[in-house]
């Protein structure tokens, strides 16, 4: 594998792949080489514009396409996406940087969500209500109208997919704004689409200066829905320019998530199982597990098997045989990692393992864990996004507990006991929208994920992830 097969970067606007045009561009970093792979289109308003109106007319067509033929289309689309993985998966490894068996089995899990999604959408079937007079009430879902969506770089399919089979499964056009960073593997997922047979204008593609993009389409009459992942302080800036334009959002910012390992866990599996999600995607996960709490009964052991498990990790080019963490996606992040390290250890942490960017060409930054990490490091309180754990030490429950909600994150959280009752006081203690027990639980199709607090609001995944995208309608009709 080459760059010479990276997929030629291009828009998808009204059906048609496209180059901006006025022929803008960025280029596009492999952040394992640092060598530039490819030139990302950067849309002018010209384009915008042209993607609302195809957004509108293809709402008109998806629409009214039968739901049953709707679902065909996306079955497609799963199918042509799970026979494209390795393709898929080999794009998005050079562009991001993660192992490739991961990357590909990104495109997979996606072609499932798109399935979970496309069925689901058969079951919006709204109500009839015994009405007190000679009325037919009922309640009936429609399609919101065309969304914008804008999606970043860590899951470089599974991120804009969301977005993606949620819209077009509930009958919505959409217009996507993928990351300029990982802008391959966007090409081939909306080629996936756009080879199944959804219509033109249904679903469009772009790419360009982020607040240029959000700026132009946010505000626009035909927009009826804003859907953003990214960080908190991008968030609440499209949050409010939506809330400006009064059009609904839905928002999927950042964690800090906690983990309380508690004085009755197995600290040995409780390290393992934490080790195994800290270091997927070179932490670069919204609900990576990043603040540990350990009880200093288990503290020492917990610790030393964590430690075990960060050195076995074998840290690489991701497309290399075996590697089981890539390099971090971006210049950004490594500059950002360096400088939590440096803070927390400059306050009084210690670095057990890890703690300095690799010597080598590319982003690489090795799994690093800080014990004794004092409570006013920035690490103990900014998300770090990278394969940073840092540990401390508690005795009191209650304690912890008040620690994990003392930010105003509140996405994912983790609990290590084998009590029932402990395990109760942590599924009513934490403050956060998604809560693993005794693992570390990813995201799956069926059920919905999301935050409370600054992380954001509305969920994605299961039938909850749909509703966002359907209005309701009440219909009364005066019989007779
Ligand atoms: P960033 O805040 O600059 O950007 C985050 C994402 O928002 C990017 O995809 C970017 O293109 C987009 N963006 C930025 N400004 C925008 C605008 N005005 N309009 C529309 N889109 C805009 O940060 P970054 O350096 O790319 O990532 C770093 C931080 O972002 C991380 O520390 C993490 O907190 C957060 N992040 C969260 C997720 C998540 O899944 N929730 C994913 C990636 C990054």
């Amino acid at each position: 594998m080459t760059t010479d097969d990276y997929t030629p970067l291009q828009m998808y606007i009204a059906g048609e792949w496209c180059a901006a045009e006025n022929g803008a561009t960025a280029p596009v970093v492999n952040p394992a080489t640092e060598e530039v792979i490819g030139h990302v289109p950067l849309a002018t308003s010209g384009d915008l514009d042209r993607a609302l109106a195809a957004s509108v007319t293809g709402f008109q067509a998806w629409r009214g396409t039968p739901i049953a033929r709707r679902v065909e289309i996306l079955r497609k689309a799963a199918d042509l996406l799970t026979a494209r993985a390795g393709d898929i998966g080999r794009i998005m490894t050079l562009e991001q940087g993660k192992p490739f068996p991961e990357a590909r089995n990104e495109a997979v899990r996606v072609a499932n969500s798109i399935r979970w999604d496309a069925e689901d959408a058969r079951r919006e079937y709204g109500r009839i209500i015994p009405s007190a007079d000679d009325t037919l009430l009922s309640v009936r879902k429609e399609p919101i109208g065309p969304v914008a969506a804008f999606t970043p770089w860590n899951f470089p399919a599974g991120s804009p997919n969301r977005k993606i089979a949620a819209a077009l499964a509930a009958g919505c056009s959409i217009i996507i704004k993928a990351s300029e960073e990982t802008p391959g593997t966007a090409v081939e997922l909306v080629r996936c689409f756009a080879d199944a047979g959804v219509p033109a204008g249904a679903l469009n593609l772009v790419f360009g200066d982020p607040a240029q993009v959000s700026g132009h389409l946010i505000p626009a009459k035909e927009i009826r829905l804003v859907a953003f992942t990214g960080s908190v302080p991008v968030g609440k800036l499209l949050a409010s320019a939506a809330g400006a334009a009064m059009k609904p959002s839905l928002m999927e910012l950042g964690g800090h998530a906690p983990v309380i390992v508690c004085a009755d866990a197995d600290p040995v599996r409780a390290a393992r199982r934490a080790a195994t999600a800290k270091f997927f995607n070179a932490g670069q996960v919204c609900t990576s597990p990043s603040r540990f709490l350990v009880h200093a009964d288990v503290h020492d052991a917990f610790v030393a098997e964590f430690v075990r498990a960060a050195e076995e990790l074998v840290v690489g080019d991701g497309l290399a045989e075996g590697v089981k963490m890539g390099p971090l996606a971006n210049e950004r992040r490594l500059k950002a990692t360096e400088e939590l390290v440096h803070d927390a250890v400059a306050k009084g942490a210690k670095a057990v393992t890890g703690g300095a960017r690799l010597d080598r060409q590319g982003y690489f930054y090795p799994p690093t864990v800080l014990v004794d990490v004092p409570a006013d490091a920035r690490i103990m309180a900014e998300e770090p996004f990278g394969p940073l754990a840092p540990i401390v030490r508690f005795t009191d429950l209650d304690e912890a507990l008040e620690i994990a909600n003392s930010l105003e994150y509140g996405l994912a959280a983790y609990g290590f006991t084998e009590s029932a009752a402990t395990t109760e006081r942590l599924v009513r203690g934490f403050e956060a929208g998604i809560l693993s027990i005794n693992h570390c639980g990813g995201s799956v199709p069926e059920a919905p994920s999301g935050g409370v607090k600054a992380s954001g609001y509305g969920r994605e995944g299961g039938p909850e992830g749909l509703e966002a995208y359907f209005l309701t309608k009440r219909v009364s009709h005066l019989l007779g």
